[in-house]
């Protein structure tokens, strides 16, 4: 079957020090993929190097069949919360207009179109009225939900967020992972980090498991095994008898 990212012996490094090494997969469309492992296994970076914002020490990365640079539209990315600057003065309809940005050519405006899009994501995420507050004033997880409006509002084909249920309240939560799996069904293919074990196996359909290299990367009930999960974990995780629920312990 045709893969929409194939990922081939993949190296990245700061400064030196390797973030993960020779990683490979390939992932086919519509489905909603999670990259989970503990902390500083390398999964924020690598979403960026799949998005093509890190440099890489050696391997392959092909989107679509296509290098980044000639699909960067296709791609919308919700960057970590914690690594946003939130001060910053600007309106919630602002921030989901960005997502037209790669639409509208360097010398134009918004149309109508785009308002119109902006509008729609808006409503999708149950934000629409408050539009014209301030992106700081907001609860964790309205922030969230309008980071999610100005992926959608891009178009893109593949979405990649990073951490997006950490630190909300579990209505946004609920909310956020429904539009998800609705984005799934009309085709889009979704990755999403994430580290809380006891929710991986009813949010994704695949999974990738790092620690620093791959663990394991396919179906989730073929990654979410116990074996694969103390790999990740260093021997941290628990299991409840009779029961396929895990968790880890003194992370
Ligand atoms: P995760 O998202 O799984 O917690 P990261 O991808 O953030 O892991 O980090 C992987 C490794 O790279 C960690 O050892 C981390 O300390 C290191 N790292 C991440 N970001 C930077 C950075 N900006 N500069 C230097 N090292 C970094
Ligand atoms: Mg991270």
């Amino acid at each position: 079957m045709n893969s929409i990212v194939e990922v081939s012996n993949l190296t990245v490094s700061y400064d030196g020090k390797r973030a993960f090494e020779d990683i490979s997969f390939s992932i086919t469309p519509q489905q909603i993929v999670g990259i989970i492992g503990p902390n500083g296994a390398g999964k924020s970076t690598l979403i960026k190097a799949i998005m093509g914002l890190m440099s890489i020490d050696c391997g392959q990365i092909k989107i679509m069949n296509k290098p980044i640079v000639k699909v960067r539209k296709e791609i919308a990315y919700v960057p970590q919360r914690s690594s946003i600057d939130l001060d910053f003065p600007a309106l919630v309809e602002d921030v989901v207009m960005m997502g037209r940005y790669p639409h509208i050519s360097w010398w134009g405006f918004p149309r109508k179109k785009d308002y119109k899009i902006v509008e729609n994501s808006l409503k999708q995420v149950k934000m629409y009225d408050l539009r014209k507050r301030q992106i700081g004033q907001l609860s964790g997880g309205q922030q969230q939900r309008v980071f999610l409006a100005r992926a959608l509002a891009q178009e893109a084909e593949l979405f990649f967020l990073d951490e997006p249920f950490a630190g909300i309240d579990i209505t946004s939560e609920n909310m956020i992972m429904g539009l998800l799996k609705n984005m799934c069904n009309q085709g889009k293919t979704l990755f999403v980090v994430h580290h809380d074990l006891s929710k991986a196996e009813s949010y994704f359909d695949s999974l990738i498991l790092l620690k620093n290299k791959l663990i394991a990367c396919g179906k989730r009930e073929d990654v979410f095994k116990l074996d694969n999960l103390r790999q990740a974990y260093d021997g941290k995780v628990a299991a409840f008898s009779n029961s396929e629920e895990y968790m880890v312990v003194n992370q």
